[in-house]
C-alpha cells in the first residue's frame, strides 16, 4: 500500500509540469531553483538563514519531503514584439511582486486542493513573506 506521502509526490511533479506548460503558453519562462533538499543544516545556513533551525519545517518543509519547488520567473523585456526570434528574446528576472506571480499562483492552486503558493505565506507576525517562487503541496500541515 503506497504511503500518503508517495501518493502526493506522484501527483505533485506532473502538476509542476502543468504549471510550467501554462507559464510557457503565457510567454513566461522558468529556470530551476531549489527543489528537493536533503541537508537541513546546509539549506538553512545557505539558502534560508532567517529560519529558526529548531523548526525548519514551518515554512520550507515541503522541500524536505519532495513536495515543494522553487522556480525563477522570467518575462520578456518590455517593447519586444512577436517578430523577435525566440532565441533572441531578452527577459527580465521577476523577483518582486508582479501580476504574473499572482496568475501563476492562482493557476497552481487550481490544480489540486492541497496546492499552496508562497505568495500567500505569512510569518508568525502575520506579515506576508513574499515567497513568490515557492510552489508546494501540503502534507501533514507542512507547506
Ligand atoms: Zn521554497
Amino acid at each position: 500500500m503506497p504511503s500518503e506521502l508517495f501518493k502526493k509526490q506522484i501527483v505533485f511533479l506532473p502538476n509542476i509540469a502543468e504549471l510550467i506548460r501554462y507559464a510557457t503558453r503565457r510567454g513566461a519562462r522558468f529556470t530551476e531553483a531549489e527543489s528537493y533538499v536533503k541537508d537541513t543544516v546546509f539549506y538553512i545556513r545557505n539558502l534560508h538563514p532567517g529560519i529558526n533551525i529548531k523548526s525548519p519545517h514551518r515554512e520550507d518543509g515541503g522541500h524536505f519531503n519532495r513536495l515543494a519547488k522553487d522556480m525563477n520567473l522570467f518575462l520578456p523585456k518590455n517593447g519586444q514584439n512577436d517578430h523577435v526570434p525566440p532565441d533572441e528574446i531578452e527577459y527580465d528576472w521577476i523577483v518582486n511582486a508582479h501580476p504574473m506571480w499572482n496568475e501563476l499562483g492562482t493557476y497552481w492552486k487550481s490544480l489540486h486542493p492541497l496546492n499552496r503558493w508562497g505568495g500567500d505565506f505569512r510569518n508568525s507576525k502575520g506579515e506576508k513573506v513574499n515567497d513568490f517562487n515557492h510552489f508546494s503541496m501540503e502534507h501533514g500541515g507542512v507547506q
